[in-house]
């Protein structure tokens, strides 16, 4: 019989997870359909129990859903429980396991990418909302030494520095300013705020006047592919890692999740590619 699966968020019209996810089932000869629901806030429980109910075999969980997801499902796993998110759901004969794989994901393509060895780097994080949470959680999990967090809002920055002393990672806050104005002390910049992203692509979250030629800069956003962050971060001498790599692994790691099969990240990558109108980035 043809397995179920799904995304559930609000909105969903525009996601391309079930475009790459049908591909990727048909691909490897498996067969499923995977279907976007748009799930009111107040209807979450009932769409997760709905899940059982109805055996859908599993899921993943979008904006606004990540975190109350959490307690309606049976278990999550350490990493997600580390994240305080979920974007994986596994329906185990009944038992709804959580997973985050939004972090390992973005540190994949970080590595991959760029080629680089990413554990001797200074690295800034701008934003510290939850895909910050993510990817700061992956990148301590495969071992960094240091870290800065800049926020708009700075209160939101100290849960992450007290999960970076739990992997004895050196971690420090920092204002825009100060952040702008030693730039050159970075390695990788990371934007995981939602400046930048279409349509309001003229904007990005700092300054880079200071930014040290060969520094990496890193932009969670993959619409538009090339951010205004990133277009700066090159005009001034840096490397750039746009958003989409981490959309396409994070889809990958949960398909995994869900049939133990690796799908081919290079024709879920194309996909996408094609679906924004752009072509090698
Ligand atoms: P979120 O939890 O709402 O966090 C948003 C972050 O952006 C917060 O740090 C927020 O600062 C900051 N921010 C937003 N507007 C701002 C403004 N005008 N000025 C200064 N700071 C501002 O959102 P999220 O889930 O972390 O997502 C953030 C971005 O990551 C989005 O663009 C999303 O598309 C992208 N993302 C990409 C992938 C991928 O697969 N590539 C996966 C997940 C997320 P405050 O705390 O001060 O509000």
């Amino acid at each position: 019989m043809e397995k179920v699966y799904g995304l559930l968020g609000h909105p969903v019209g525009h996601s391309m997870s079930p475009l790459i996810h049908n591909d990727a089932f048909s691909n490897v000869g498996i067969k499923a359909n995977y279907q976007a629901f748009d799930v009111e806030p107040e209807m979450l429980e009932e769409a997760i129990t709905g899940i059982k109910a109805l055996g859908i075999a599993g899921c993943n969980v979008t904006v606004p859903h990540k975190i109350a997801v959490m307690k309606f499902i049976d278990e999550v796993d350490e990493e997600a429980e580390q994240i305080g998110a979920v974007n994986t759901i596994v329906n185990q004969n009944g038992k709804l396991i959580g997973h985050n794989t939004d972090g390992r994901g973005y540190v994949q393509s970080l590595i991959e990418e760029t080629n680089e060895d990413i554990t001797n780097k200074r690295f800034l994080i701008i934003g510290a909302g939850g895909a910050a949470r993510g990817v700061i959680t992956a990148l301590l999990r495969y071992g960094i030494g240091d870290l800065t967090i800049t926020n708009r809002t700075q209160d939101k920055i100290e849960p992450l520095l007290e999960l970076a002393k739990m992997f004895q990672t050196t971690a420090n806050r920092a204002t825009r300013a100060e952040v702008e104005q030693n730039l050159d002390q970075f390695d990788v910049l990371i934007n995981t705020t939602s400046i930048g992203m279409s349509p309001r692509i003229e904007d990005s979250p700092l300054s880079l006047e200071n930014l040290r030629a060969g520094a990496i800069a890193s932009d969670l956003i993959y619409n538009p592919l090339k951010t205004k962050f990133l277009k700066e971060a090159q005009v001034r001498g840096g490397k750039s890692h746009t958003g989409i790599g981490m959309f396409v692994n994070q889809a990958a790691l949960s398909f995994e999740h869900w049939t133990g099969v690796r799908p081919d990240h290079n024709r879920m990558r194309k996909l996408v590619l094609e679906k924004l109108g752009g072509t090698i980035c």
